[in-house]
């Protein structure tokens, strides 16, 4: 096998162990059965039970990705022993980065995109919005990009980012995909939040 062709093989694999293991994320609930309950990505979403499940939802599809990852691993020791190495090569290097990735959080790394503590933030917001005494008469919060807010009085009630929701992208195919790789499912604001918490430090 030359060169050119063991880094194509590599590269691959790379690309197989990234995506196989974010498949429960990235495709599960992208069509349009999944989404009648919500607004089109990426208009701001009502704070309801549904949006509440639609978050624990992801969460697990996240976590999902810790089982699913055992078939890169696997199809990827394999090919190291028994066939194409630089494609095993290149699916252990992308699979067992990905369990790093998920792992970093319970050593004190950046907490996943969708948390428990996020859909019973979400309840409460939700909840208060109900009773009266919330910020105005018709309460009606909105999770945007930047946090939640009342479409009623304006009033931001939570600086919250919002995480992708599995809602189908507004971008074509190809970039919503990328841009969902990229990000695995984090708002991009957190990423900028997270600059002057940790100088704070
Ligand atoms: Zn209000």
């Amino acid at each position: 096998m030359n060169l050119l062709a063991a880094i194509g093989f590599f590269f691959l694999g790379v690309l197989l162990g990234t995506f196989l293991p974010r498949f429960p994320f990235l495709m599960l609930s992208r069509t349009r059965g999944f989404n009648t309950k919500f607004p089109p990505h990426p208009e701001p979403i009502p704070l309801s039970p549904h949006l509440t499940q639609r978050v624990l939802h992801m969460r697990m599809f996240y976590w999902m990705s810790l089982v699913v990852v055992i078939l890169p691993l696997g199809l990827g020791l394999a090919s190291v022993r028994w066939g194409n190495a630089a494609f095993g090569f290149g699916l252990l290097t992308s699979s067992s980065w990905l369990v790093f990735n998920r792992l970093q959080y319970f050593v004190g790394g950046m907490a996943p995109p969708w948390t428990r503590d996020m859909a019973i933030q979400l309840q409460i917001l939700a909840n208060e919005a109900e009773v009266s005494g919330g910020c105005c008469n018709w309460a009606s919060p909105y999770w945007g990009v930047t946090g939640v807010y009342c479409v009623n009085c304006k009033a931001k009630l939570s600086n919250m980012p919002r995480p992708d929701l599995g809602r189908k992208r507004r971008e074509r195919r190809p970039l919503g995909f990328l841009y969902l790789l990229f990000t695995d499912g984090y708002s991009i604001l957190s990423f900028f939040d997270n600059i002057p918490s940790s100088e704070e430090e």
